[in-house]
């Protein structure tokens, strides 16, 4: 292995290659297999076309003995050539569902590309059913058509649909902090244990786990995005008089510790109670990573856009572990979220926003990474991929 010389670190107002080709990536819809698992009590009704149904099924894998909480509501032949009532034939499907899972208190009707086509305004059906389905079941529409987004894009597009549902906190509430993105509970359940640590006291997470615990919003809330692909709830958040504290995210040592910190400044904790609290678990994850870091140092690295989560695994795998960054490709770079994380980066990473993908794929060839991140790749280039990542 050669070695490297040190990584130097510039601002964030770095140069990004924006590209507008053709692109490779999983539709919105995929993200419904991560929310159906957080949020326990709903139940994510997809209008699509068999295709729809048959993608989320692969993604979710088969599910013999529990009562799945996602299904496909059809549009057939006839719903496309405009000869069925499509919105009685979603009132007619949501009535059945309904009776048969009294368990649902969260129905999300999800918009796909055939009911994007057809013109199926699903905002109209949510509002209508919600009506007829209240007090037992609120009815909430978003989309997760993959014609302009990616997959993370439908957790994003989901959150937003759920800021329109959360009741107003009133002026004088005391202040709270509201975690935004879906974490693995285990990560949830450390992030209230370490923030109610630091002594802030009222901590809500969005999505909650159930339709029962849904936070409260209002001018009293500061949230803390845990993903970087929330750009639009952020916004909705920010409407409705909440604040964002920026912040680094949390991947990685210093990530987490950034994020934490973030949150106890905006709540007025002193310096001596942030050591105290979080330099033992800071020193347990450094520990932890050690062993990575003697597999990964040196070792070049090249991503293709897919999540929005690329800066800050780049940002960390480079920082924390001694990688070296070729491409840090992302498929939308929100400037403002990423901010702390930009000013981090290795200068020598190309930065790219967007996709080409023949291009970016000819570029990775002439690199030859020793990791290649990517999430789709075409048929043709897997094993050429693959052979140049191993
Ligand atoms: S890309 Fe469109 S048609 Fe294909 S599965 Fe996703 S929503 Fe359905």
């Amino acid at each position: 292995m050669t070695a490297l010389a040190p990584q130097s670190f510039q601002k964030a107002d770095r140069p990004v290659l924006r590209e507008r080709g053709q692109r490779e990536v999983f539709c919105g819809l995929t993200r419904i297999v991560w929310l159906h698992r957080k949020l326990q009590d709903a139940f994510f009704l997809v209008v699509g076309s068999r295709t729809c149904a048959h993608l989320i099924q692969s993604a979710a894998g088969v599910m013999i003995f529990a009562e799945p909480r996602f299904a496909t509501a059809i549009i057939e032949d006839r719903d496309l050539a405009g000869m069925a009532d499509a919105e009685a034939e979603l009132d007619r499907v949501v009535e059945q569902l309904l009776e048969r899972r009294p368990d649902i208190k969260l129905l999300f009707l999800v918009g796909s590309c055939p009911s994007e086509v057809i013109k199926l305004d699903l905002s109209r059906s949510a509002h209508r059913l919600s009506r007829q389905y209240h007090p037992q079941v609120r009815v909430l529409n978003y989309s997760g058509s993959g014609i302009e987004t990616t997959f993370t894009q439908g957790e994003d597009a989901c959150l937003e649909a759920l800021v329109g549902a959360l009741e107003t906190a009133p002026a004088d509430a005391e202040a709270d902090l509201l975690v935004v993105g879906a974490l693995p509970d285990v990560v949830e359940g450390q992030f209230a244990r370490l923030l109610s640590a630091l002594g802030i006291r009222n901590v809500g997470f969005l999505p909650s786990r159930s339709a029962d615990s849904l936070p409260r919003i209002g001018s009293s809330t500061r949230f803390l995005l845990a993903q970087p692909f929330l750009a639009t709830t952020a916004a909705a958040l920010e409407k409705r008089g909440a604040t964002r504290i920026a912040a680094l995210f949390p991947i990685g040592v210093e990530g987490t510790t950034g994020w934490l910190t973030a949150a106890a400044r905006a709540f007025g904790i002193d310096g001596a109670k942030m050591i105290e609290v979080l330099t033992p678990p800071a020193q347990r994850a450094r520990n932890a990573l050690a062993a990575w870091r003697s597999v990964l140092e040196g070792k070049s690295l090249f991503f293709f856009p897919d999540s929005q989560l690329e800066v800050p695994l780049a940002r960390m795998l480079c920082r924390e572990l001694g990688m070296r960054a070729i491409e840090i490709g992302t498929p939308y770079l929100h400037r403002e979220h990423l901010k702390e994380e930009l000013e981090l980066l290795p200068d020598s990473a190309l930065l790219s926003e967007g996709q080409d993908v023949e291009r970016q794929l000819d570029r990775c060839r002439a690199a030859r990474p020793d990791i290649t991140v990517c999430g789709l790749v075409p048929r043709d280039n897997q094993g050429e991929t693959r052979r140049q990542s191993g």
